[in-house]
C-alpha cells in the first residue's frame, strides 16, 4: 500500500472508494449440508480427506472405545464447526489444541476450536470416544446390530454415527484407515485391504485399508466370529469374504452365493468399465436382520438373504452399486434412482445371461404386476420422498426406467451411456438431472418427455408412449409369465428401514 498524505476529507472518501468491507469475521459451519431430505445431515464449513480410527471392541458387553482421526479442510473462515456423532466423547482436539465441544440436536457434536481457522486451512481433528452402540438411540433407533458374538455397523443413510465421527453425508468422501482391537478369536471386519492382523496380550488388532474416495455410510464395521476365506481374481485384486462361524443352515447357500463375487464383478466390468476399488467380497454376521447393503469393497449380507437356497442376484446387486452408489454416489439423497433403479437393472442384465428372463421380460412383468391403481405407481423413482427412499417403485420402476431408455435409443447408446457415466463421474457425487443430460448428450435425443414420464410422474406410464412393454412382441391381451430369476431379484430388494 503506498503512504501519501491527503487531507482529511479526501481520506474519508477515498477509504471508502477503495478499502473493501472489513474481510467477515469467521463463523460457524452449518449443522447440515442442505440436503432436502435430511436437513442435518452432514455439516457446512470443511471438507474431510481422511479417516484415521483406532478402536477397541469387547464384544463381551459391547463397548466400543477409541480415537478417531479426521484430516480435513476448511472451507470458510471457522469459528465452530459440527461433526454427526452419537458416542459420548472425552477429549477433541484441533491441530494439536484441546477445542471445546458439547453434544447439540440429535446426532450433533459441536467443536468451537481454541484458533479460528482460515478458509483453506488444514486441520487435523482427534476426538476420543466411547460408548455401548446398541444402546445409543438417535430418533428412537440404533443402527448398530448387536449380535450374539459382536456387532455390526451397516446401514443407509444412518450408520456412522454409532461408531465414528463424521462428516455424514456422500457429498464428502474420503479415504479410510480402519484399526480394531478384539479379543483373541474374534474377528473384525471393515472396508477395502486387510493391512495387517497382529495379535498381542489376548487382543488382535485389525488393520484395514479402503484408498478410494468412500462415502460414511458405506464404511462398515463387523466384529464376530467368522471364517474368512481369502483369494485373487484374475485380474489381480484381492478377494477377502467372511463367513459368521454359526450360519447354521445357511451357510452353504451364502457361500455358494457370495463366492462368485469375482465372476459377478469380472461380468459387470464389461458393462460398467474397470472395477474403482483396491479389493471385492463380502460378508454374512450372525444378524436377524433382512436385508443387504453395498458397504464399500465389501457388501453386507444378512444370512436370511440366503434362506431360499444361492442368490447370486443379490451379489450382481451390490456389486452393481460399487460403480452406482459407491465410485458415483448421490449428491442429495433425492438422487436415490442413480443407485437403485441401475443396481435392479444389473441383476435384469444377470437374467438376461443366465437365461432366466430377458430385461424386456422383466420390465413387461413388473408393468403388468402393478394395475393403474396400485400405489406402487404413486412413488415417483426420481424424487420418492424421505419416507419412501428404499420403496419398490425406486427399484423395479427404476429399472423400467432404463428398460424405456433402452428402447428409445438402442443397445448401442444405451450401453455407451451406462459405461460412460462411470467413466465421467468416478470417484464424486451427481444428480439424477446431470445424469438425464448426459443420456441426451451421447444418444442425440431430446429424453426430457421419457425421463418425466418414468421418473417423475405419480401415476401408470402408458406402456405404448414409452417404450417399456412395447417392444415385446408379446399380444397385449396375454398377461405376462413370470421371468425364472423374478423371485430371486424379488429377494435381493429388501433395505433397511430402521424408522
Ligand atoms: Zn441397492
Amino acid at each position: 500500500m503506498r503512504h501519501r498524505y491527503l487531507a482529511p476529507a479526501a481520506l474519508a472518501v477515498s477509504l471508502l472508494l477503495t478499502v473493501p468491507a472489513s474481510a467477515a469475521e469467521p463463523s460457524p459451519g452449518t449443522p447440515g449440508v442442505g440436503d432436502p431430505y435430511y436437513p442435518d445431515y452432514g455439516n457446512g464449513g470443511y471438507d474431510v480427506s481422511h479417516y484415521d480410527l483406532r478402536l477397541k471392541y469387547q464384544p463381551k458387553n459391547d463397548r466400543l472405545s477409541g480415537t478417531a482421526t479426521l484430516l480435513a479442510t476448511a472451507t470458510q473462515d471457522l469459528s465452530r464447526f459440527n461433526l454427526d456423532f452419537a458416542l459420548d466423547v472425552r477429549e477433541v482436539r484441533v491441530n494439536g489444541r484441546k477445542a471445546a465441544f458439547t453434544a447439540s440436536g440429535s446426532h450433533e457434536l459441536e467443536i468451537t476450536p481454541a484458533r479460528t481457522l482460515a478458509e483453506g486451512e488444514r486441520m487435523t481433528v482427534v476426538v476420543r470416544y466411547s460408548g455401548i452402540p446398541s444402546k445409543v438411540e438417535v430418533n428412537g433407533y440404533t443402527s448398530w446390530h448387536r449380535t450374539p458374538d459382536g456387532g455390526v455397523a451397516a446401514n443407509e443413510p444412518e450408520a456412522a454415527w454409532w461408531w465414528f465421527p463424521s462428516n455424514d453425508h456422500p457429498t464428502d468422501k474420503a479415504t479410510y484407515d480402519v484399526s480394531v482391537a478384539v479379543p483373541d478369536g474374534t474377528e473384525a471386519v471393515s472396508n477395502g485391504v486387510l493391512t495387517s492382523q497382529r495379535s498381542q496380550a489376548g487382543w488382535t488388532r485389525f488393520a484395514w485399508r479402503s484408498d478410494q474416495p468412500q462415502a460414511t455410510y458405506l464404511a462398515t464395521l463387523a466384529v464376530g466370529e467368522f471364517d474368512i476365506t481369502t483369494d485373487e481374481t484374475a485380474d489381480g485384486l484381492p478377494v477377502l469374504n467372511a463367513y459368521s462361524e454359526n450360519l447354521g443352515e445357511n451357510e452353504n447357500a451364502a457361500r455358494a452365493s457370495i463366492e462368485r463375487t469375482g465372476e459377478v464383478t469380472e461380468w459387470l466390468q464389461g458393462y460398467f468399465g474397470p472395477y474403482p476399488f483396491n479389493a471385492i467380497g463380502g460378508y454374512v454376521p450372525d444378524t436377524d436382520t433382512g436385508y443387504a447393503l453395498e458397504t464399500q469393497t465389501r457388501p453386507f449380507y444378512s444370512p436370511r438373504k440366503f434362506a431360499q437356497g444361492a442368490n447370486v442376484s443379490v451379489v450382481v446387486h451390490e456389486m452393481a452399486h460399487q460403480w452406482y452408489g459407491n465410485s458415483v454416489s448421490v449428491s442429495q439423497w433425492k438422487d436415490i434412482w442413480l443407485n437403485e433403479g441401475f443396481a435392479s437393472y444389473a441383476e435384469w442384465l444377470w437374467s438376461e445371461k443366465q437365461g432366466e428372463g430377458t430385461a424386456q421380460e422383466l420390465a413387461d412383468w413388473v408393468y403388468d404386476s402393478h394395475p393403474a391403481d396400485d400405489a406402487f405407481w404413486t412413488v415417483k423413482p426420481g424424487d420418492p420422498g424421505a419416507e419412501n427412499q428404499f420403496h419398490a417403485a425406486v427399484y423395479d420402476r427404476g429399472a423400467l426406467a432404463l428398460q424405456a431408455l433402452r428402447n428409445k435409443i438402442g443397445d448401442k447408446d444405451f450401453f455407451a451411456i451406462l459405461e460412460g457415466w462411470q467413466q465421467e463421474r468416478s470417484g464424486g457425487d451427481a444428480a439424477v438431472a446431470e445424469f438425464t443430460a448426459y443420456a441426451e448428450k451421447v444418444s442425440g435425443e431430446p429424453l426430457a418427455a421419457l425421463f418425466d414420464t418414468w421418473l417423475y410422474q405419480p401415476v401408470k406410464p402408458d406402456a405404448s408412449a414409452s417404450g417399456a412393454a412395447a417392444n415385446s412382441g408379446r399380444s397385449k391381451a396375454a398377461a405376462p409369465v413370470e421371468p425364472k430369476s423374478w423371485r430371486k431379484i424379488q429377494a435381493s430388494h429388501q433395505h433397511p428401514h430402521p424408522h
